[in-house]
Parts: structure tokens; C-alpha cells; sequence
């Protein structure tokens, strides 16, 4: 048994013709409870990477799993199923519904739940209370700052407990104070639970997260804590 929430094997990601590799060749685990980055430069394959560990985009080659079911075998339903039990998602645009009270815009994270609306918005209520804006429920996206955006986003991300969430450089649009009060949140979210995959070209950011995972042209350069392959790792340790 294994409690891998993540399991990439020798993954590919091909785009055009002739194909270019935008991931080309990353094995990575993800154990339940980590908090981890995956840092890299611009273009670098970032975007692509978090694109198949959230079953957005399945591997041309290799295998992805997720909580140990291989991407390749499951249905485009079943996949939709996945994500919308399983993970939770951040952006850097922060991607709300302008003119939508922040209450109704995380309330809209348990649509596809089937959760009646009368709990959604409890439950909306809870999760915006549990990032701290609890006093900003019925402000709309264009009454909240940048940073407080984000949380409302964050809230929407974890309203329906996934166990896994994943942000995209989710503090690309900050200023570094409101951006370190989301490193902060994300932390907490953690401490309560969740695994955390943040994606970002901020080496400052990646240092203040326990684990990190640099990418480079669509491979793993460094991985700080290759955790899950421990087994490989007790003997070449102390080296
Ligand atoms: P990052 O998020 O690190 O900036 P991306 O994953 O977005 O990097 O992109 C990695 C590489 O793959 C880049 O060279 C990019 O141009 C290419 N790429 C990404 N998406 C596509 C696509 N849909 N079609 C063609 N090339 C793509
Ligand atoms: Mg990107």
C-alpha cells in the first residue's frame, strides 16, 4: 500500500508537429500531506506539468496516476468526476465571476457536486471564514483587493475538501505583502490536511515551501525531498 497522491512515471507531454516536449520525461510522487513547488524559468513546462497532475491533459507518453488510478485508463466523465471530488484549483488570474458576491462565487465550487444551493452557501460561508473573509461574503471581485481575490479563490478551491490542491503561480499578481499572506494560508490549508502542489517561477517562494522540485525544459533538474522513492534513496544518501 502506498498513500501516493501523485504518481508520475516517465511522463511526456508532446505539442505540434514535429513534436516539441514541453514535458519530456518526469517521474515525481507526491505523498499525502506534502506541501510542495515545482519551480522553473518561464517556459520551462510548468504549466504543462500541473496540466496532467490535475488530469486536465493526459501524458502522450508514460503514465500519471492520482491517488492510484492511471489518467490514461479513465473516461473524459470519469475524469471530470475526479477532478471535481478530488482536486482543487488556483490561478494566477484568479479566475472569479465578476458581479458575483464572493459568497456565491465559492458557493458555484460545489455545483458540480450536486450540493443543494441552501448548503452551498453554508458551506461557502465556512470555507471563506476558514481563509479569513469572513467579513467580505457578499463583496463582489471588484471590492476586494488582489490578495483578498486570491482567497476568495482559494476558498472556491477547497470548499469541496478536496485532498489534493494545486495552484498555478498563485501569488503572480501580488505585491509581496499580500502575497506572503497567501504563502501563509496555503501553509495552514496544509497543516489542516491538504496536499498542496504550488507552481511557480519565484525561487524566493519555493524556498519558504518544505519541499521543492525545479524544472527545466520539461525535466526535473533537483528534487529537494524525492520522497516517495525513499527505498532508492536510503542508500545513496549519505554519499
Ligand atoms: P511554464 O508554465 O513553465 O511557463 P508551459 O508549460 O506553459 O511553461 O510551456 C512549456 C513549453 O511548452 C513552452 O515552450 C510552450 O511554448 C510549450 N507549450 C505549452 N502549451 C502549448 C500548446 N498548447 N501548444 C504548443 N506548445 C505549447
Ligand atoms: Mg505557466
Amino acid at each position: 500500500m502506498t498513500n501516493k497522491i501523485v504518481s508520475l512515471s516517465d511522463v511526456e507531454r508532446a505539442y505540434g508537429e514535429p513534436p516539441v516536449l514541453a514535458c519530456a520525461g518526469v517521474t515525481l510522487s507526491i505523498t499525502q500531506g506534502e506541501l510542495v513547488a515545482i519551480v522553473g524559468p518561464s517556459g520551462s513546462g510548468k504549466s504543462t506539468l500541473l496540466n496532467l497532475i490535475g488530469t486536465l491533459d493526459r501524458p502522450t507518453a508514460g503514465t500519471a496516476r492520482i491517488e492510484g488510478r492511471d489518467v490514461q485508463a479513465l473516461s473524459d466523465r470519469e475524469l471530470s468526476a475526479l477532478r471535481a471530488h478530488r482536486i482543487g484549483f488556483v490561478f494566477q488570474q484568479f479566475h472569479l465571476a465578476d458581479g458575483v458576491t464572493a459568497i456565491d462565487n465559492v458557493a458555484d465550487g460545489l455545483l458540480y457536486l450536486g450540493v443543494r444551493r441552501a448548503e452551498r452557501r453554508a458551506r461557502a460561508a465556512a470555507a471563506l471564514e476558514r481563509v479569513g473573509l469572513g467579513h467580505r461574503m457578499t463583496h463582489k471581485p471588484g471590492q476586494l483587493s488582489g490578495g483578498e481575490r486570491q482567497r476568495v479563490a482559494i476558498a472556491r478551491a477547497v470548499v469541496g475538501e478536496p485532498p489534493l490542491l494545486l495552484a498555478d503561480e498563485p501569488t503572480g499578481n501580488l505585491d509581496s505583502a499580500s502575497g506572503t499572506t497567501i504563502v501563509e494560508l496555503l501553509h495552514e490549508l496544509n497543516r489542516q490536511g491538504t496536499t498542496i502542489v504550488v507552481i511557480t517561477h519565484d525561487a524566493e517562494l519555493a524556498a519558504r515551501l518544505p519541499r521543492q522540485v525545479a524544472i527545466r525544459d520539461g525535466v526535473v533538474v533537483s528534487d529537494s525531498a524525492p520522497g516517495s522513492d525513499s527505498d532508492a534513496r536510503v542508500g545513496t544518501e549519505a554519499a
